[in-house]
């Protein structure tokens, strides 16, 4: 059983190397090719990173069953499973009891009609969207018309709050991935931005343990601190996992939020350029919209703080329900775990404003 448990860890842990070294890679690039040429190393670096997890999603399709890329490796699969959670929309099987009478169950089997599910889920067991692609191969599969996609209340699924260790990394994975990238990128420190840019430096390898210590041990540790404090003396130790984790859940909004906040500075100062590289993506002097010469000019500057704060705020809001909700469920004061969710936003915010 420890072994299965160690697993999902691992690949949450291969989740977040990959991440990581996608955006340094992009943040190498930048450096290297120049403020001036911003168009065009926004084309190279994207189309590098697409091909190289083309190139590896490839190779692990003609080692692996079904599709181990998405499942196991995709950085943006990783996070994108916790931000589903959020969704206003859902895939589930509308009649349980037609699927444990179900011959051959072809939604996970596969069939002539159409593939088993590509994420290995099995249809009628979802409770969450975090592990479904979205990819509706089941609702070919299905003889019995037996599947839905329906609308449901934004965020359904962060009412009941995940036990598994692996998904509360992500979470920490999320967080701190967004306070490194903002302090690198919208920081004052040009010893950290050489330090992030120069692969394979002395200092980048530094940065490199820092920021796996940052998401890995420190955020957790400090987490796993808070949520102790909140736990009444006589709870039985083996329990203290199942409710950090239970705990993690209440950081998918603060994470989903501050990247909102970090991104609305990029946006708001880079949208021209989506214009311009629409119509040259490769950088190779076409115009195929007749907008490759648009000229750069920052949008929305007087209202990014604003914005941004808002953002914040709201996450911070959000999160704190969220906490508030799992500790009263479980008999644990949420206090603790809701002053560290405040401590974070107060970081990010001095980051970004
Ligand atoms: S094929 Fe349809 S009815 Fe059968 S197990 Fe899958 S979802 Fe249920
Ligand atoms: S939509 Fe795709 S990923 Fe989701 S359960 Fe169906 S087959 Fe699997």
């Amino acid at each position: 059983m420890k072994t299965i448990a160690i697993v999902p860890t691992l690949f949450t842990l291969g989740n977040g190397i990959c991440g990581f070294a996608a955006v340094t890679f992009a943040a190498k690039i930048t450096a290297d090719t120049g403020d001036d040429q911003v168009l065009q190393l926004l084309a190279t670096s994207g189309w590098l990173i697409l091909a190289a997890m083309l190139f590896v999603a490839v190779g692990l399709s003609l080692i692996f069953e079904r599709r181990a890329f998405c499942r196991y490796v995709c950085p943006v699969g990783g996070f994108i499973g916790l931000y589903a959670q959020a969704a206003p929309l859902e895939l589930r099987v509308k009649d349980a009891a037609a699927c444990a009478a179900c011959a051959g169950k072809p939604c996970y089997n596969g069939s002539p009609a159409g593939y088993g599910c590509p994420w290995l889920v099995f249809p009628a067991s979802l409770k969450k969207n975090t592990y479904c692609g979205l990819c509706l191969e089941c609702l070919r599969t299905c003889p019995h018309e037996n599947i839905a996609v329906r609308l449901r209340p934004f965020a359904a699924d962060l009412a009941s709050p995940s036990r598994r260790l692996d998904e509360a990394f992500k979470s920490f994975i999320m967080v701190g991935a967004a306070l490194i990238y903002a302090a690198i990128l919208l920081g004052p420190w040009g010893g950290l931005k050489s330090a992030a840019y120069e692969v394979g430096a002395a200092g980048w390898w530094l940065y490199v343990a820092s920021f796996l210590a940052l998401i890995f041990a420190v955020l957790p540790g400090t987490y796993a601190l808070a949520v102790r404090f909140g736990l009444p003396r006589s709870l039985p130790t083996h329990s203290f996992r199942a409710h950090f984790s239970s705990f993690a859940t209440a950081l998918i909004p603060l994470g989903l939020l501050f990247w909102v906040a970090f991104s609305l500075s990029f946006v708001s100062t880079n949208a021209t350029y989506i214009l311009a590289t629409l119509s040259d993506p490769l950088g190779w002097g076409w115009n195929v919209f007749g907008t490759a010469a648009v000229s750069w000019q920052p949008l929305i500057t007087s209202w990014l703080a604003p914005l941004q704060t808002f953002a914040l705020a709201g996450g911070l809001l959000w999160s704190g329900r969220s906490a508030r909700r799992i500790g009263e469920e479980a008999g644990v004061n949420p206090f603790p775990a809701i002053m560290y969710c405040f401590a974070l936003t107060l970081l990010m915010m001095g980051l970004l404003l």
